[in-house]
């Protein structure tokens, strides 16, 4: 996807806006742009169709968490539904269109709440588990999912074998009909989904057995997820197309499988960066040395300067978990080295710690036995 702006800068706002002022900003763009308002002008068409699409992911919580973790690439997973461009669910925006533009959609919009065309399915949750591990590497999960299919028995018309649907009286099959109303543009018409057929148009008198009358029979599937590397716990892979039917020929909507990511114990996971920690000796921390401490990757050298604090926290650079956006950039490994301090010790260890003691304070330590406390 080339050159792909930038939702935020579409809409002009910062990372961080709130809901309302990305629907602010949204507002205006479509009240600048609204091809209504521009016949014929391809630009202005252009634009009101990027500034739909930003709104239309940043709007919605989940897609604009998906966004801001993956980038444009986060609606591109399983191909088919975003790849040639995004697919577009108008259905979402009847709040704020209703009151822009009133009615003026009933004509031309196209695949929208209020018509018997095209809709898309909705998107259907699915969780998946995996361990601390696998989210550094990355990857792939069977998952088994049940997805609705056109039954077979009616073609997904869900009216009984030699029969067919009829065209709904009410709204002569156009799924909508049409009432007067007073709006900011003055006396408009507005359209609204046809009550007796509930919006498809159609009626079915005899149902078919197969599937009830909903046209979809729910089938079983096994279907190959890639969770990507760096995946963090709670997070969502969108897979195009594997979700509910659409209506009317619309396309389906997307599978989300949300990611759980096991606690680990040695790690903890504070962005991309990894925080753990490691004991020392006590000589280690005064003399200095080669220590083992364990990463992501596995366990590597580090070299304990001399004199180190017990809490002293060291960063090894590009050792924290891969990001999505790039599996080579990496966080960074926060490792707190830890004196350890031990509670029992051999005779020999207390004899050489006392030992060092007086060479440190040129005095004898007072001990209980010798009688020097009181
Ligand atoms: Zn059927
Ligand atoms: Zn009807």
């Amino acid at each position: 996807m080339a050159d792909k702006r930038d939702y935020y800068e579409v809409l002009g706002v910062s990372r961080d806006a709130s809901e309302a002022e990305l629907k602010k900003a949204y507002r205006q763009l479509a009240k600048k742009y609204h091809p209504d308002m521009h016949p014929g002008d391809a630009e202005a068409e252009a634009k009101f169709k990027e500034a739909s699409e930003a709104y239309g992911v940043l709007s919605d919580a989940d897609k604009r968490r998906q966004y801001d973790q993956f980038g444009h690439v986060a609606f591109e997973n399983g191909g088919a539904g975003a790849a040639g461009g995004f697919d577009f669910d108008f259905s979402d925006f009847g709040d704020i269109f209703g009151d822009i533009f009133g009615g003026m959609f009933g004509g031309g919009g196209g695949s929208r709440r209020n018509s018997n065309g095209p809709r898309r399915g909705a998107d259907v949750r699915i969780g998946t588990r995996i361990t601390f591990a696998e989210a550094v590497k990355g990857t792939k999960k069977q998952i088994e999912v049940n997805i609705k299919e056109t039954c077979s028995s009616c073609n997904g018309t869900g009216a009984k074998k030699g029969t067919s649907p009829e065209t709904c009286k009410k709204c002569n099959g156009r799924g909508q009909v049409t009432y007067q109303q007073q709006s900011l543009f003055g006396m408009v018409q507005s359209v609204r989904p046809c009550p007796d057929c509930g919006g498809t148009g159609k009626i079915i008198k005899e149902k078919c057995p197969d599937c009830k009358g909903t046209g979809y029979i729910n089938t079983k599937k096994t279907i190959e997820v890639t969770i990507p590397a760096g995946i963090d716990d709670g997070q969502a892979i969108r897979i195009s197309g594997k979700g509910e039917p659409g209506v009317n020929g619309g396309p389906r909507g997307d599978l989300l499988v949300v990611v759980s990511v096991s606690k680990d114990p040695n790690f903890i996971r504070d962005g991309y960066d990894v925080l753990s920690e490691v004991k020392i000796s006590y000589p280690t921390a005064v003399l200095g040395g080669e220590i083992k401490v364990k990463t992501v990757d596995g366990e590597v050298l580090y070299e304990v300067k001399p004199g180190t604090a017990s809490g002293t926290r060291v960063r090894l650079r590009g050792k924290g978990m891969p990001t999505l956006r790039n599996e080579n950039v990496r966080g960074d490994a926060y490792i707190d080295l830890v004196v350890n301090i031990p509670t029992h010790l051999t005779k020999e260890q207390k004899d050489a710690l006392l030992e060092y003691d007086k060479a440190l304070t040129g005095e004898e330590r007072p001990t209980k036995k010798k009688g020097l406390f009181k």
